[in-house]
């Protein structure tokens, strides 16, 4: 069992008007085979908090801590963090021009275990994410990200998860532009890690609609750089009824 634990975080940027403090004492605890669902309205630093765990340089960490296991991520580069077994999915992921997808999931692969994969076992492994996310083999052979639709982007986010079997992965905003079939697929996908690798999950949305498909033992309200509540699922269902209107009111008070 592994243990992803955000103490106290706080975390500013840099603005043409100064340091602007986003995140403001964030604390949340995810142990292995936990799904958390983190919403909030836009705006409120979901993606800064997902950023900031992932090494993104443009954050700044002023106080509090990240560990897995007891470990300082913090401390770690990006790399260091993959191979720890943290895993990103940004909502806006980047393109990787003439790395072809079959290159970039053997190259990580080997990355984070240190050698190189056995060649049959691995691309048996990988025929069997494709087919778990219904594409086809020629998806191998396009540079990642580039020209990719929303829905292809979300695939080659979940292939990783599949082949690159981490232990937490931070999914922000899995959700958006995605067409039902797609969101299905994408929702089985990341089921799958969890129940077979026992994936620990942050899930940031902004809607619940992603919630009828990935079902989390966790809700937490997100509003203005910190955590504002939390509960069961049940909470989902009542912030789609009632919006962050409450919370806002009360952050602002
Ligand atoms: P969310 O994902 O909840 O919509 P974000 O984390 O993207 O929120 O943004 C939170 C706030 O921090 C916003 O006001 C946004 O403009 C600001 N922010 C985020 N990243 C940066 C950055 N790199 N530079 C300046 N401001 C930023
Ligand atoms: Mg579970
Ligand atoms: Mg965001």
């Amino acid at each position: 069992m592994s243990t992803l634990e955000i103490k106290n975080l706080h975390v500013e940027v840099e603005t043409e008007q100064g340091a602007k403090e986003i995140l403001r004492g964030v604390d949340l605890t995810i142990n292995s085979g936990e799904i958390h669902a983190i919403m909030g309205p836009n705006g409120s630093g979901k993606s800064t908090l997902a950023s900031t765990i992932a090494g993104h340089p443009a954050y700044e960490v002023t106080e509090g801590s990240v560990t897995l296991d007891g470990e300082d991520v913090l401390e770690m580069s990006v790399d260091e963090r993959a191979k720890a077994g943290l895993f990103l999915a940004m909502q806006y992921p980047v393109e990787i021009p003439g790395v072809s997808m079959s290159n970039f999931l053997r190259t990580a692969k080997t990355a984070i275990d240190g050698e190189a994969p056995a060649l049959r076992p691995w691309l048996k492994e990988v025929k069997g994410a494709l087919e778990h996310l219904r594409i086809g083999e020629e998806f191998l052979q396009r540079n990642v990200n580039e020209g990719f639709s929303g829905g292809e982007k979300k695939r080659a986010e979940i292939m990783q998860l599949e082949l690159l079997k981490p232990k937490f992965a931070l999914l922000d905003e899995t959700d958006s532009g995605l067409d039902v079939d797609a969101l299905r697929i994408v929702s089985e996908g990341v089921n799958n890690a969890h129940q077979e690798n026992g994936l620990g999950i942050m899930l940031i949305t902004h809607y619940t609609r992603i919630l009828r498909y990935i079902k989390p033992d966790f809700v937490h309200v997100f509003v203005n750089g910190k955590m504002a509540d939390q509960g069961g699922p049940e909470l989902a269902d009542k912030l789609e009824n009632e919006g962050y209107d409450s919370y806002l009111a009360a952050a602002a008070a």
